[in-house]
């Protein structure tokens, strides 16, 4: 019927989000993951570390011809970083709306990297771009178990 969502809507969209080690260092983590969190989806999987290159560079293997690819994995690389996933339906273009543009400068206010970041090269947040990113991104980041089941008891004060 049109116009109407069956009342046990199954979620299983999930996006791969991560402070980048520049928001680590800024401290900036709990701001970010606030942001997530007060908006209302789900979280899978926290956790804090350090990467490794193959990691870094599978994770941005669509950008590997660009001329500042290395100097990207170097940035992943540059420190620890907060690595996180979210569920919820639509969460994928939210995460991204949430995050806002790419370059900073163009971002809008409101938004993590329009009220918190300058530079591209130094843009404080990831998130997944396609649902099927969101699943390949989070099964490269978080290998076999790691992401956690549980029931959120607010959801019907979140979605009807
Ligand atoms: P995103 O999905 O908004 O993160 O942007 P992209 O997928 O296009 O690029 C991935 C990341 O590469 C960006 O978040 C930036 O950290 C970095 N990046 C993209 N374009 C440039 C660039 O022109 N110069 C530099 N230094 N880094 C870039
Ligand atoms: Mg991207």
């Amino acid at each position: 019927r049109a116009g109407q969502r069956a009342p046990l809507d199954v979620v299983c969209e999930i996006s791969y989000v991560m402070v980048k080690p520049d928001g680590v260092q800024r401290g900036l983590v709990g701001e970010i993951i606030g942001r997530f969190e007060r908006k209302g989806f789900k979280l899978k999987a926290l956790q804090m570390r350090k990467c490794t290159r193959e990691i870094a560079e599978e994770h941005y293997k669509d950008l590997k011809e660009k001329p500042f690819f290395k100097d990207l994995v170097d940035y992943i690389l540059s420190g620890p970083v907060v690595a996180m996933v979210w569920e919820g339906n639509g969460v994928v273009a939210s995460a991204r709306k949430l995050i806002g543009a790419t370059n900073p400068l163009n971002a809008e206010p409101g938004t993590i990297r329009g009220d918190l970041a300058i530079q591209t090269g130094r843009n404080v947040v990831h998130g997944s771009d396609s649902p099927d990113n969101g699943e390949r991104e989070t099964g490269l980041w978080f290998q076999g178990d790691a992401t956690v089941e549980w029931s959120q008891t607010i959801q019907p004060w979140l979605t009807e």
